[in-house]
């Protein structure tokens, strides 16, 4: 029997509208000197586009606690395209983040949860998009995040500038001409040049978004830009990096066979950009207000630390399984080593429900986190996923590399494998999968990527570090010591 969910008309889109949605545009999406038209025509983009299609359907399996009704129409939206009002809200959108992380176990950081919630905060408080003039702007980006709620789009993002001399101001490097920049300007639309770094998602996106990702100068206010614009639109181009998806059974490689989910950087060839569409141009103030007062940082560390919580599980669930299978957690060394993968999962689950209770209404009407703990999870996280990394190589050892594939399994020296690679704890079988999986997550192409993406992908834990330092109030520690700074009366 259909539930009321069922029968109540939805936006969300399911996984064959996904990849439905990817045709018909003349995307320019480059991979290894070749133009893709589509993710599935491509033997080293389809599995990735595969569990994109897999992210879009979950949102039906679960509509119980994916979906809720558009404040608009009814229609049922993922509620992560929802602007929060309420603590119950935030919580509903961390279980959706939970499920969809889940999916990948965390592999996959772009899902596109990361921009719903970072336009649905942006939307919220138009308020600041809007000062000093900036109404159409504000307007504009309003009804985009309306449309990506409604069309249910998935969206890349690309707000760094190509690194080419971090030492001096984008617009001082190479002539001004690489960073992105405003070149022309007509009643309808700008024009844009340049490039930027990175779009990940990009050959599984529907469109692209720029907004802010570093601090300009009063004096560079052409590179001052916030737009959004399907990814078909002429000359723009995305020259993909390698890719490390590998074609071979799930039992080789687990994840690389499946979670690519693809970086590129993108080029922007004197690209027309409809003023419609425009959110931010020139008011480079403006460029830092939209981060900083928006509550983006809170509500987009909300996404990340959820989807940390959920791989540092499956990191914990790896550690603890190789362990047993090979008999070293009876060592007190390798259970100190799985305690502190613990011990960082559970401080990262403890950082967001204190981020909930903690939160309030903000200024502007939207419900925000206390971004406290997460500030301090920001500094700390792109430090414990790559050590966890070290933790899982030195409670799997050699046995890393006591992984025949399945070839060899089903090859003329299956018997001598079932004997030889047999383990306490699992059969030779069980055995090989759980280690090709642990070494897939942080030793194959996919796994290095990956600890990069965490170490990298909200800005260097070191600057982090310093900011929540700086932002930090102080004054409850200031007076601990200021009393014994004065002669006691
Ligand atoms: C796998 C992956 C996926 C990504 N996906 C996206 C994406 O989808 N969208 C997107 O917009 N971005 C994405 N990024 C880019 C990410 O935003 C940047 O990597 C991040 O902001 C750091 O910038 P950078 O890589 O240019 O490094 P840099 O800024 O060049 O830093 C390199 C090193 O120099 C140091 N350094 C640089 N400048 C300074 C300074 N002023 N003071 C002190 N030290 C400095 C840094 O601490 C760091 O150690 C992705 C990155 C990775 C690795």
């Amino acid at each position: 029997m259909a539930t009321a969910q069922q029968q109540t008309p939805t936006a969300a889109r399911t996984g064959q509208q996904f990849l439905d949605g990817l045709r018909g545009d003349a995307r320019e999406i480059w991979l290894n000197g070749e133009k893709i038209t589509h993710p599935l025509e491509h033997p080293q983009l389809a599995e990735a586009a595969r569990t994109m299609a897999r992210v879009y359907d979950l949102q039906h399996q679960h509509a119980d606690e994916m979906l809720a009704p558009s404040p608009d129409d009814g229609r049922l939206v993922n509620v992560t395209h929802l602007i929060p009002r309420s603590r119950e809200h935030l919580e509903r959108r961390r279980r959706a983040i939970e499920l969809t992380a889940a999916l990948t176990a965390g592999m996959m950081g772009r899902t596109p949860d990361y921009l719903n919630v970072t336009f649905a905060c942006f939307a919220g408080r138009a308020d600041v998009w809007a000062r000093r003039g900036n109404e159409q702007g504000a307007a504009n980006l309003v009804a985009y995040q309306k449309l990506m709620r409604d069309r249910d789009l998935s969206t890349t993002h690309s707000i760094m500038n190509p690194q080419v001399d971090r030492s001096k101001p984008e617009a001082e490097q190479a002539a001004g001409e690489v960073a992105l920049h405003k070149v022309g300007e007509t009643e309808n639309h700008i024009t844009v040049r340049g490039a930027r770094m990175l779009a990940t998602l990009a050959p599984y996106a529907d469109e692209l978004t720029i907004y802010p990702g570093s601090d300009i100068r009063p004096q560079d206010g052409d590179y001052a830009l916030a737009f959004a614009l399907p990814m078909g639109t002429p000359g723009l181009r995305f020259i993909c990096r390698d890719s490390y998806s590998k074609q071979r059974s799930t039992f080789d490689y687990p994840l690389s066979s499946r979670f690519d989910e693809m970086d590129a950087v993108v080029i922007f060839d004197n690209v027309e950009v409809p003023k419609d569409r425009l959110f931010l141009c020139g008011d480079t103030e403006a460029y830092s207000e939209v981060i900083t007062d928006t509550g983006w940082r809170g509500h987009i560390m909300h996404q990340a630390f959820t989807r940390a919580y959920v791989k540092l599980s499956f990191a914990l669930g790896l550690g603890h399984m190789l362990a047993n299978t090979t008999g070293v957690v009876r060592f007190d060394h390798i259970q100190e080593k799985l305690g502190q993968i613990w011990n960082m999962t559970e401080l990262t689950r403890s950082g967001l429900i204190s981020a909930e209770a903690g939160s309030h209404l903000d200024e502007g009407g939207v419900w925000y986190p206390d971004d406290r703990p997460f500030l301090a999870l920001r500094g700390e996280m792109p430090k414990w996923l790559p050590y966890v990394n070290e933790l899982l190589q030195l409670i799997g050892g050699g046995g890393f590399m006591a992984t025949p594939s399945r070839a060899d399994m089903d090859g003329p020296l299956a018997d001598e494998i079932a004997k030889y690679y047999q383990a306490a704890g699992a059969d030779a079988e069980r055995r090989i999968r759980l280690f090709r999986l642990a070494w897939d997550y942080i030793g194959s192409d996919l796994g290095g990527r990956g600890e990069l993406y965490e170490r990298f992908y909200l800005s260097d834990s070191y600057r982090m570090t310093a900011l929540a330092y700086k932002i930090a109030d102080k004054s409850f520690p200031e007076s601990l010591v200021e009393q014994f700074l004065e002669e006691p009366s």
